[in-house]
């Protein structure tokens, strides 16, 4: 696999001057920067080839090696002591070749100086009622984050001059090591990453330009929401100093209900009805999320019957559509009996014993399979 020459691959001569292979290299890179060819891999290769040959024009003593040797130089670890491990990721040339791009990709994404640095988003957990979750609600709540430094405007230093760059890595918080064949990529020491040197630092936030303080933010939670639904409150969540904050999610629980189970757009209750209503039919009143409705529970209702009420559930948050309240009838056998009902009761029980399970069918077929 013949690899180009890398003067040919920057377009430049064997004689060209370190700053005219700078500017070569800076065209071609702006050029097939993967942020302007996004899903381009002709574009990527482009743009890795020019990174490669830049990185040993670039350097003297490779420049020469490769003069003298051509890719040779630099093959199988032959190169003695000046080979590169070959593995160049995207990410490697991004933040080697960061000098030379400067402010031109501004900072942001992958192509910057400094990968853009954002605080992490936080999770506030609220509980609701199930009225609150269907309805919709306004709530306060008071949670305490890294916020900026209000001593230091969040900067880390009350003196605006007392803050540097730093210049191990010249701001970029990361320095490349050579380490055998391979170059390394690692955090800056000097600064630990920060890309910057604070030398008198703030002391309230001992130079970090944040501090925990308590928050109260005003949320409002939109009709239908259920559980594990969140709401996002961009920008509210940590605070970093020189960076952007990260979201603060409030994440929905919903309490049970002592009536109502939801199931998505549906809801479900237990609706108790007496022997005698069950038996004889009646209308009955029953609770919705909205009041109450009369549901007419016809004779010889047995237990278990579901009875659907339209349009009597939820209006989920992402939906347009209402479900419906499923109400089951549960037939509650009579306790605490007065003599008068359990006179009426027995003679009841009498008749029924006498009509041959007429008036229990599912009862005579039970003992009719269980005879035979
Ligand atoms: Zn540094
Ligand atoms: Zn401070």
């Amino acid at each position: 696999m013949a690899k180009r020459d890398y003067y040919e691959v920057l377009g430049v001569s064997k004689t060209a001057g370190d700053d005219e292979i700078k500017k070569a290299y800076r065209k071609l890179a702006m050029k097939y920067h993967p942020d302007r060819n996004p899903d381009n891999p002709e574009a990527e290769e482009k743009f890795k080839e020019a990174a490669e040959a830049y990185e040993i024009l670039s350097d003297g003593e490779k420049r020469s090696m490769y003069d003298r040797m051509g890719h040779q130089a630099f093959e199988g670890g032959m190169g003695g002591g000046g080979g590169f491990g070959g593995g160049f990721s995207a990410e490697d040339i991004f933040s080697q070749f960061g000098d030379i791009f400067g402010g031109a990709f501004g900072g942001g994404g992958r192509g910057g100086q400094q990968r853009a640095r954002r605080g992490s988003d936080l999770r506030y957990v609220m509980e609701l009622t199930l009225e609150e979750a269907v309805k919709g609600v306004k709530k306060t709540i008071t949670f305490t984050a890294p916020a900026p430094c209000d001593a230091c405007d969040g900067k880390g230093s009350k003196n605006p001059n007392d803050v540097e760059t730093c210049k191990t890595c010249h701001g970029a918080g990361q320095v490349r090591m050579q380490q055998g064949f391979f170059s390394v990529q690692q955090t800056c020491s000097t600064c630990r990453g920060q890309g910057k040197i604070i030398k008198n630092p703030c002391n309230k936030c001992h130079g970090s330009g944040v501090s925990d303080r308590q928050q109260t933010l005003e949320v409002t939670i939109p009709a239908g929401v259920d559980n594990g639904d969140r709401v996002r409150l961009s920008g509210k969540g940590e605070a970093i100093r020189d960076g952007q904050a990260g979201d603060l999610y409030v994440e929905v629980v919903v309490r049970e209900h002592e009536i109502f189970q939801r199931d998505g757009a549906d809801l479900y209750m237990d609706v108790p009805v007496s022997i005698a209503d069950a038996a004889l039919g009646k209308e009955i009143q029953i609770p919705t999320l909205d009041g109450r409705v009369s549901l007419k529970v016809p004779e010889g209702t047995q237990t278990g019957k579901l009875f659907r009420l339209r349009g009597k559930g939820v209006k989920p948050v992402r939906t347009s559509m209402t479900g419906d309240l499923l109400c089951r009838i549960v037939v509650e056998t009579p306790v605490n009996l007065t003599a008068r009902q359990r006179e009426l009761l027995k003679e009841l029980q009498d008749t029924m014993d006498g009509d041959d399970n007429k008036s229990s069918p599912k009862k005579k077929s039970f003992f009719d399979r269980l005879f035979d």
